[in-house]
Parts: structure tokens; C-alpha cells; sequence
């Protein structure tokens, strides 16, 4: 009896086809540019890309958090294609993450707070620290912004909390140093 009931309930509409998740096979994220990408055993991309210099390539996992933007010795912030690409590539073989959705784009407050908490983090009691954009490289795809937006921010700080960031103009060029001031003693 009751499997003549539950034949007779009505057949559920089709489910519409979802969009397959974008997990990173064709993300280009702003201020950011993929140069290489390889897949997992389980599907996850990881990224091989380079930020605010054409040269300096960063890896990133997007199945498990996986950077890296040194090059093995640990003597440069940076690695060259050749490495960046078999690292990725050695990386992919082994790493069993399942895909991850991509980082959404922050809006624009949660861009500076995040810039902000970056350059925080980067502080201490005992100098001021000269900041590079260039060393936001692995943080990029979280910030997700031009090299442009990142001077501008910058430089707005240093209006509004001068106690955080200072800058230093070239008198010699427009080029412009960003220090990250010293945190106070007591
Ligand atoms: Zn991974």
C-alpha cells in the first residue's frame, strides 16, 4: 500500500541546471596576472601569477592555501617563471584539496581594512619600516586591487593616520617611499 502511494506522488519539476562554481579556471583577479594555471588531483587550481612586477612570479593554491613567493634559499622575496612553474606544477601532483570557491571581491572598505590590518601586522617597537608594494605580492588575491589603488590608499592614509604610515617623496622623481611607523614604546 504504501508503495502504491508513493508512486502516485507527483514528480518533482526538473531542477534548473546550476552555473558550475568558478573555482579559478578563468579567474583574473583585478591588480593581479595569471600567468600559468594547473590542476590538483581533486580539480583545485593553483595559480602561478605576478603582482606589481612583470618578473616576480607568486604561486597560490586555491584548493588549500598554498603560497609561495620566495625562492627556496629563502634569498629572494621572489621567484623566477622556471621555479614558480615547476614548484605549481609539483604542488598540483601532490595535493589532494578539493576546489574552494575563489575569494570574492572585497568592496572598498573592507579592502583598505584589510591594508590596513596588513600594514599593522608589519610594525614593531624598534624602527619604521619602509613598505613595498611589491611585498604585498601573496596577499594580493585577497586585496584584489590595482597597484594604483593600493598608492592611492596609501597615501590617503598617511593623511589621515600619520601615526600609522609616513611617506617620503624623491626630490629627484615622483617616486614615493611608504614607512610603517614605529609602534610606540609603552
Ligand atoms: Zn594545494
Amino acid at each position: 500500500m504504501a508503495l502504491t502511494l508513493f508512486s502516485r506522488r507527483p514528480e518533482p519539476p526538473a531542477a534548473e541546471p546550476k552555473p558550475w562554481p568558478e573555482i579559478g579556471e578563468t579567474w583574473t583577479p583585478e591588480g593581479v596576472t595569471v600567468v600559468e594555471r594547473y590542476t590538483n588531483q581533486a580539480g583545485a587550481v593553483v595559480l602561478v601569477y605576478t603582482a606589481a612586477q612583470p618578473n616576480w612570479y607568486n604561486i597560490a593554491c586555491l584548493g588549500c592555501h598554498f603560497t609561495k613567493a620566495s625562492n627556496k634559499f629563502g634569498t629572494r622575496s621572489w621567484l623566477i617563471l622556471q621555479e614558480a612553474a615547476g614548484t605549481a606544477n609539483e604542488h598540483a601532483t601532490h595535493c589532494r584539496a578539493l576546489p574552494r570557491e575563489i575569494p570574492a571581491r572585497p568592496d572598498d572598505d573592507t579592502a583598505r581594512e584589510r591594508l590596513h590590518q596588513w600594514l599593522s601586522d608589519r610594525r614593531n617597537r624598534t624602527r619604521d619600516q619602509q613598505i613595498v608594494i611589491e611585498s604585498m605580492d601573496s596577499f594580493r588575491l585577497h586585496l584584489q586591487r590595482t597597484d594604483d589603488w593600493i598608492a592611492a590608499a596609501l597615501q590617503q592614509l598617511a593623511v589621515d593616520q600619520p601615526e600609522v604610515l609616513r611617506i617620503e617623496r624623491s626630490q629627484y622623481s615622483d617616486h614615493v617611499s611608504y614607512y610603517a611607523r614605529r609602534l610606540p614604546q609603552d
